[in-house]
């Protein structure tokens, strides 16, 4: 016999409260009077009598509070169904995720009170975002290599021409031309190595990473004596696989971006820790911090501000950490200091 279902006989209660997206129940204040289980996952809330009573607003970034009330109040007073839009939030562990919201009016005992569905759309945003990056990295890094290509065989020309003056003959100039041609040329070999990393095939190894920057700090001890030095290396029997040198070298360029940006005294903090089937690595600085328009040329190769700078370590630490499936996220202030957030699959 078929199985009828009347609507009216149905538990909507069940339905909201196992359903995928988040649900909130608040009153034109943002007092939140029901969430349901999706919505503790999303907040990273453990039990729901932490957040009921709370204020919707704790819950977002003050930038988002204006366009939120105006959204409220469209939805109680002119009972409006409110478009998706896209904003984020703060969990209760303070991390910032990107969410998209629509909200309707909801009815109870004669009150109008605004249901609010919330997705989560971090995932899709780092996926945009990988994209994006990895096609201006691939693009700029193209020209560039093609260039570097082009320029490298003449210049290797002219160092084999100059050799071959200097034996015949002696000037004091010719030592000093081929000192800065060498100069040039290591500038491009390191460019060609940085766009094409696997010329140099090294082989996958699990690594410890917490071994690894242990280690590759001794190296700094030297440069270090003005800026304290914070580790809090954590979950270490967590081991990416990859390419060991690629990974030595990108952590050695970040470290020594953090103690370059520091001008007198700072600190820079080291942290690795797994979360959510990621690897996190932290390198923070109190340096100079960068400007926000910079932000986003980070990456793009010869883009340096610095008077001896090379502008090719971050380049080499962005394609790293894309080539191994990470991901990797800045966050400055300018004269507080600069963060930036590596996250890499465990195997
Ligand atoms: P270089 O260090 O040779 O200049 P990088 O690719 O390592 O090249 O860095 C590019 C630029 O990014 C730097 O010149 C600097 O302006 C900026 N930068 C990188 N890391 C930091 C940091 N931790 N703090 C401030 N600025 C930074
Ligand atoms: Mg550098």
């Amino acid at each position: 016999m078929e199985l009828k279902i009347d609507s009216k006989d149905i538990d909507f209660h069940q339905l909201i409260e196992y359903s995928l997206n988040s649900i909130w129940i608040v009153e034109q204040e943002g007092n939140i009077r029901y969430c349901n289980k999706a919505c503790l996952k999303l907040l990273n809330i453990t039990s729901s009598k932490d957040i009921l009573y709370q204020n919707l607003y704790s819950f977002l970034p003050p930038d988002f509070h204006a366009v939120s009330k105006e959204r409220l109040k469209r939805v109680i007073e002119k009972q409006e169904i409110v478009e998706l839009l896209e904003q984020e939030m703060i969990r209760g562990d303070g991390e910032i995720v990107d969410i998209e919201v629509m909200a309707a009016p909801f009815y109870l005992e004669g009150k109008v009170l605004a249901q609010v569905i919330i997705q989560d759309i971090t995932q899709r945003k780092m996926a945009e975002k990988l994209l994006t990056d990895r096609e201006k990295l691939v693009s700029i890094g193209q020209i560039a290599t093609g260039i570097a290509h082009e320029v490298k065989n003449p210049l290797t020309a002219v160092k084999g021409f100059l050799q071959l003056l200097k034996e015949s003959k002696f000037h004091p100039y010719l030592d000093m031309m081929e000192s800065e041609l060498e100069k040039a040329l290591a500038t491009l070999q390191n460019l060609l190595q940085v766009s094409k990393p696997d010329l140099h095939e090294e082989s996958l190894v699990p690594i410890d990473l917490c071994q690894e920057l242990e280690s590759l700090l001794f190296l700094f001890q030297e440069r270090l004596y003005n800026v304290k030095l914070e580790m809090d290396l954590r979950d270490s029997e967590r081991k990416i696989i990859g390419k060991r040198n690629l990974f030595l070298k990108a952590f050695f360029n970040l470290i020594k971006n953090a103690i370059e940006a520091i001008q007198d005294t700072g600190k820079i903090k080291i942290e690795h820790y797994y979360q959510n089937e990621w690897i996190h690595i932290k390198v923070s600085d109190t340096g100079v911090g960068i400007p926000e328009d910079k932000v986003k040329m980070l990456g793009t190769p010869f883009f340096s501000t610095k008077s001896e700078g090379t502008g090719l370590g971050l380049t080499q630490v962005f394609t790293t950490i894309h080539k191994h499936g990470g991901n990797i996220s800045v966050h400055s202030t300018i004269g507080k200091g600069t963060t930036f957030h590596i996250q890499l699959p465990v195997r």
